[in-house]
């Protein structure tokens, strides 16, 4: 099956980092990060290098990554990380032992762009902007269950070491 996989909150614990650094989130069940941590200037952490390099991936998200590549699937990374990450953000992947894969570090709308005409069967992700146009192109979609998309409807995946069973469409 060809793949999608997302980074931030899906691959990365970038909400961690987040309230590592401003404390906690103020709201978390809205997908707006102005909204969740209010009155700070979110651009310094978001272009930060650092910021982006420290990060650590979310539980079992190396090891569940690798078993979907060993099981022979056909894997990208899409993120709406800026286009100037993509060379730090290839070397945090490698790091820490994720599989190699094509990685597209695009920004928003080429994003969502890429989601309505890259072939692919599968996409996780855990913001519902992108889990619904992929579902609005007809695509299977498995949601990174965070607390800002408990309403989404689809299949949830906990924590990466269910990743079988919810492929296998269990969960
Ligand atoms: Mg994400």
């Amino acid at each position: 099956m060809r793949i999608l996989l997302d980074i931030d909150d899906t691959l990365a614990d970038f909400f961690g980092a987040m309230e590592e650094r401003l404390g906690p989130a103020v709201d978390d069940s809205i997908e707006n990060l102005g909204l969740m941590f209010p009155g700070n200037e979110l651009v310094h952490y978001l272009e930060s290098d650092d910021f982006h390099r420290e990060m650590l991936p979310l539980d079992g998200a190396v090891q569940g990554v690798n078993w979907l590549f060993d099981a022979g699937h056909h894997l990208q990374y899409l993120t709406a990380r800026a286009p100037e990450l993509q060379q730090l953000t290839q070397e945090w992947l490698d790091e820490w032992g994720f599989p190699k894969a094509v990685l597209h570090s695009v920004g928003r709308d080429a994003k969502k762009k890429l989601l309505r005409t890259e072939r692919y069967e599968l996409m996780i992700d855990d913001q519902k902007r992108y889990l619904r146009v992929a579902h609005k192109h007809g695509k299977r979609t498995i949601a990174m269950d965070r607390p800002w998309n408990a309403n989404w409807g689809g299949t949830k995946l906990k924590n990466w070491m269910y990743i079988e069973s919810a492929l296998q469409g269990q969960l």
